[in-house]
């Protein structure tokens, strides 16, 4: 049985399995190299998983252990999401980061970090001092003694990225399949028959993009797994955007062996959000929030910048990192099996995706695959939902404003529901327009937003279940 009625009959070259920003980064690449590519989402939209709810920085890869796979595809996904950004209308805040030494054990830490940043080839970092830190940071707190700054550290919309690396991917013929959990499969020497509800796929190749459940995958479909997904939790809390003047650029802590640890910095919408924590977890699915542990975040923002102090919160969400027992990305080929295995990218996948898109193609290059790219490939521009540019509101036509926290437009809204690859979910509408995502959370404009988008998504049971 083929995919019935979804028009996936045939043999692809390749199956991609997992719709988080490294699939949909994946199948781009192959898309463009000229592979005939399907994704396959167990979930209505893609950003289903952690791949929603992240601290939305642009790493350079000046922190990451040398030598590692991580830091090859952080400093290639960073390098090519400067260089396609403007095609496809990704945004970018050049904030900058200053990692903050507020002890002296801290500050003897500082020499070790710049050394390590100038080993990885981040040459633009350096150490400053007070002086220069609090002119920069004139809102800090008086205990901040000296930094190191990371001038190439950014902040990116999580959302549009992926979105629009997939949409890219559709627009030069791949295809992509929601509510398709690959629940089962076969090879027959040269072949993978992948089965989802939705029906069949047949792949010469199949790239394993599973995040959460990669482990599992692997271990259902190849027999055996070289690495256990072990969730680690990071919650966040958004301040109102009144919070943003307070600081420019992105607030690091001296990390520890674990984790980057706790960071501030403004979102690409004009909040300001405090997190993420590391909290170990058994369960993939629910990455939930709580008060206590909110409240010590807000603290600890307001201790580092007092003028936070009061400052309301206008939402609260957290995210479940696909670390493994490894430290590095677990990515292997297993040629006898025509498997790609894209696993534990844990806490620098939105930046490392287009880097490990790389990566993975030259793996199915070195097994003999060969196409031919397109010559012209087509360049669709992402709707802006940056609040430093220049929005559909500001644009005449836009017909009525729907969310008036977020000042989202109808015709945004509806520019969402259609296209190559419209939203599947509330959640995914949500993410492409930020409605319901302002200071009111939905409370005025969200039986509105349902009433547009009836009977064309998925919608929750309740409006609180989806991000
Ligand atoms: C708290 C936190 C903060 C972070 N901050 C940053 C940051 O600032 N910068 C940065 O670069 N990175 C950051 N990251 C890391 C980044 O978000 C992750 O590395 C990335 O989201 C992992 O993406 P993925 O595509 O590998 O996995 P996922 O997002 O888990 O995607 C996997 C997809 O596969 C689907 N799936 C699973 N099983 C199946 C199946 N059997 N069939 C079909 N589909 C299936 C799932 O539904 C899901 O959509 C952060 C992560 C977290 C959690």
């Amino acid at each position: 049985m083929n995919a019935a009625g979804t028009g996936m009959d045939g043999l692809f070259d390749v199956a991609v399995v997992g719709g988080g920003v490294v699939g949909c980064a994946m199948a781009r690449r192959f898309a463009l190299e000229g592979a005939r590519t399907i994704l396959l989402e167990r979930s209505t939209d893609i950003l289903a998983g952690p791949s929603k709810a992240n601290s939305a920085l642009l790493h350079t890869g000046f922190d990451a252990t040398p030598g590692t796979l991580e830091l090859a595809c952080v400093r290639a996904g960073y390098a090519e999401y400067l260089e396609i950004r403007e095609r496809l209308n990704l945004p970018l805040l050049e904030t900058g980061a200053v990692l903050v030494a507020w002890t002296e054990e801290e500050a003897a830490k500082l020499d070790g970090i710049l050394a390590q940043a100038h080993a990885n080839g981040v040459t633009d970092v350096r150490r400053i001092g007070r002086d220069e830190l609090i002119a920069r940071e004139p809102h800090l707190a008086t205990a901040a003694r000296e930094a190191i700054l990371v001038p190439g550290e950014h902040v990116i919309d999580p959302w549009s990225a992926p979105l629009g690396y997939l949409h890219q991917a559709l627009e030069n013929g791949a295809q992509a399949l929601f509510s398709a959990p690959v629940e089962r499969g076969e090879f027959d020497g040269s072949r993978w028959r992948l089965d989802t509800p939705r029906g069949s796929v047949s792949a010469a190749l199949v790239i394993n993009c599973a995040g959460l459940w990669g482990d599992h995958l692997d271990q259902s479909l190849l027999g055996g797994t070289d690495f256990t997904i072990r969730p680690r939790k990071g919650q966040f809390a958004v301040f109102d955007k009144a919070a943003a003047p307070y600081l420019r650029s992105i607030l690091l802590p001296v990390p520890t062996e674990r984790t980057k640890g706790v960071v501030l910095a403004r979102t690409i919408f004009g909040n300001l959000l405090v997190g993420p924590t590391a909290e170990e977890q058994i369960d993939r699915e629910h990455p939930s929030t709580d008060g206590p542990t909110l409240a010590r975040l807000v603290e600890h923002a307001a201790r580092l910048v007092p003028m936070l102090a009061g400052m309301p919160v206008t939402a609260a969400y957290a995210g479940l990192r696909p670390a493994s027992e490894h430290k590095d990305y677990r990515i292997r080929a297993h040629a006898e099996r025509r498997w790609i295995t894209v696993g534990g990218i844990r806490s620098t996948g939105l930046t490392g995706a287009l880097g490990i898109a790389r990566h993975v193609w030259s793996l199915y290059e070195g097994l003999g695959s060969r196409h031919t790219a397109p010559a012209a490939p087509v360049w669709p521009r992402m709707p802006n939902i940056a609040e430093h540019l220049s929005r559909d509101f500001q644009q005449p036509g836009y017909g009525e404003i729907v969310c008036h926290c977020e000042l989202v437009t109808r015709r945004e809204i509806e520019a969402a529901l259609t296209g190559p690859l419209p939203a599947g979910d509330l959640g995914g509408l949500k993410r492409r327009t930020r409605a319901m995502m302002g200071r009111c959370q939905g409370f005025y404009c969200s039986a509105h937003v349902c009433a547009i988008a009836k009977g064309r998504i998925a919608m929750p049971d309740k409006l609180g279940e989806t991000l």
